[in-house]
C-alpha cells in the first residue's frame, strides 16, 4: 500500500479542553506519523480561505466564526493510505453518529464543534497542506 500524506487541524473545542496530546495519541496509535505540526491562531481570511467550498452552506459564518475563536493545531499527517485512515480515525461529521474510539466520539461535542479536519481527497490534502507548511516545514 502507498505511502501518502493528508492535513489536519485539531479544532478550537480540542485546544480549550488541552487535547492535543490525547488526540495525537489516537493518531498514533491508528497507524499514522505526524510528520508536521504548528499552533496557530487561524485569521479570518486563512479559515474563508480553507473553507471556501462551504461558502454556500448556511453554516459557514458559524463556522469561520468557530475556527478562528480559539488556537488550532495544523499538522502534516503520513502512513498508508492516509486520506482515508484518518477519516476513519477522525469518525463521522456527526460525533452522535461517529463509531466508538474515534476523535470525533471520543472529543466532539457537536457537528460543528467537532475537535478535528481531514482532508477528503489526496488533491485536497496537497491544497491544504500547501495553506499551511512549506516543503522545508515537513520532515517525513
Ligand atoms: P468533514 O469533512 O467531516 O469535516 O465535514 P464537512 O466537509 O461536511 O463539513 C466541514 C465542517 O463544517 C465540519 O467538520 C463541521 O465543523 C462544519 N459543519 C458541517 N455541518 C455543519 C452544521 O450543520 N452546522 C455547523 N455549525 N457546522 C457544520
Amino acid at each position: 500500500m502507498a505511502v501518502s500524506r493528508t492535513f489536519s487541524i485539531i479544532k478550537p473545542d480540542a485546544t480549550a479542553g488541552n487535547l492535543t496530546g490525547a488526540i495525537n495519541k489516537v493518531i498514533e496509535d491508528g497507524g499514522l506519523r505526524i510528520i508536521a505540526q504548528r499552533r496557530i491562531r487561524m485569521t479570518q481570511v486563512q479559515a474563508e480561505r480553507f473553507y471556501a467550498m462551504h461558502a454556500e452552506r448556511p453554516f459557514f459564518g458559524e463556522l469561520v466564526e468557530f475556527m478562528t475563536s480559539g488556537p488550532v493545531v495544523v499538522q502534516v499527517l503520513q502512513g498508508e493510505n492516509a486520506v482515508p485512515r484518518y477519516r476513519k480515525i477522525m469518525g463521522a461529521t456527526n460525533p452522535a453518529e461517529a463509531d466508538e474510539g474515534t476523535i470525533r466520539k471520543l472529543f466532539a461535542k457537536s457537528i460543528g464543534e467537532n475537535s478535528a479536519h481531514g482532508s477528503d481527497s489526496d488533491e485536497n490534502a496537497a491544497i491544504e497542506i500547501a495553506q499551511f507548511f512549506s516543503e522545508g516545514d515537513i520532515v517525513g
